[in-house]
């Protein structure tokens, strides 16, 4: 099939939707799980001013390092988590009701179609 290495539409079609779709949660919560370390890290940074002989310097640069990646693990994690309900959202079959079972068909950058594995309906998934 004719469908680009690394998207969605890809990584689907090898594992099947319901995987997917597992994968893609566990995937989210671990940015949570990462924005969890990046705030103690800068909490402990915010910590260590106190203490004598810290390089100050150093400990912004912590500081900053953690919001950064603190930021980006937030942002993913909504991302992911959003994009997978969405596309979960129009996971069911329009004629037999089947929920994730479906072939992808045809991929693109922010839709695919697909066809039910049960009926043969075809659909248009869009995110
Ligand atoms: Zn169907």
């Amino acid at each position: 099939m004719g469908l680009a290495a690394g998207t969605i539409p890809q990584a689907i079609s090898k594992r099947g939707f319901r995987r997917w779709y597992e994968r893609e949660l566990l995937s989210g919560h671990a940015n949570l799980v990462l924005l969890i370390v990046a705030t103690l890290g800068a909490m402990g940074a915010l910590e260590a001013f106190s203490f004598e002989d810290s390089d100050h310097l150093v400990l912004i640069a912590s500081m900053v390092t953690a919001a950064v990646v603190g930021a980006w693990a937030l942002r993913r994690y909504f991302t992911v988590l959003m994009r997978a309900e969405l596309i979960a959202n129009q996971a069911v079959c329009g004629e037999c009701q089947t929920y994730g079972r479906f072939e992808v068909e045809h991929g693109e950058h922010q839709a695919m179609q697909v066809c039910c594995r049960g009926c043969g309906h075809r659909w248009r998934v869009e995110w």
